[in-house]
């Protein structure tokens, strides 16, 4: 997965990578999607829902440049996997997912795991956490039909947001820095997401 998904196709965070070679993404998935937990797709994970293709999150968490003094949020903690990547790379994790199902197996994958540096909600992550905010990095794992403003909000003074934005059919991952609170958009990338689901995502 490494070798021929990621260095092949221009991946180059050492951290990244090296977080990506730790993290057993088979503890993510069904039992009956283990053989395949490697593969370059996205796979089922209930719910209707997916955990992203590896390229996709090592390319998202590349974009993040994530420090390990950072305070991240995630919205769509799906399986978790990306969740446990995030735990390796910063120092807290505030993930929130919409199903209460996904949320708690994500939770129970993380906790065999060891994680402790891990927060789960179940919500409206379109809204963000104003509780924990300000944060250095925000990463959007669904897609939204325009920039969420109050994850703009939410994002600290020089802090990076990475989200996929456009129609349900396909969208462009954006990396949008706040510079002196206004947003400055440096990246696009073709992608294709599910929708963001929520108050300042797309309606259910
Ligand atoms: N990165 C995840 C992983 O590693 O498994 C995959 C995330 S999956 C592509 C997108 C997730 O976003 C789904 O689990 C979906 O339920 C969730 N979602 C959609 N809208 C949401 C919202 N408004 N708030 C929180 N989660 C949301």
């Amino acid at each position: 997965m490494i070798d021929t998904q990621l260095l092949q196709r221009g991946i180059r965070d050492e951290r990244v990578l090296t977080a990506m070679a730790r993290v057993p993404r088979h503890e993510f998935v069904a039992d009956s999607y283990r053989a395949q937990a490697y593969d370059d797709n996205p796979l089922p994970i209930g719910e209707g829902q997916t955990i992203s293709q590896p390229y996709i999150v090592a390319l998202m968490l590349e974009m993040l440049e994530v420090s390990e003094e950072d305070i991240v949020l995630e919205i769509g903690t799906g399986s978790g996997y990306q969740t446990a990547l995030l735990a390796q790379l910063s120092r807290h994790v505030y993930s929130i997912e919409r199903h209460a199902t996904l949320a708690a197996k994500a939770q129970a994958a993380l906790a065999k795991l060891g994680y402790t540096n891990v927060t789960i909600e179940v919500g409206d992550g379109s809204k963000g956490l104003s509780a924990h905010a300000p944060f250095d990095g925000i990463v959007v794992s669904a897609a939204a039909p325009d920039l969420p403003p109050a994850l703009f909000e939410q994002l600290k003074e020089g802090g990076r947001l990475v989200v996929p934005v456009g129609p349900t059919e396909a969208q462009f991952l954006q990396l949008v820095t706040k510079k002196e609170g206004k947003p400055v958009l440096s990246e696009q990338i073709p992608c294709r997401f599910v929708p963001l689901i929520g108050e300042q995502g797309y309606r259910a």
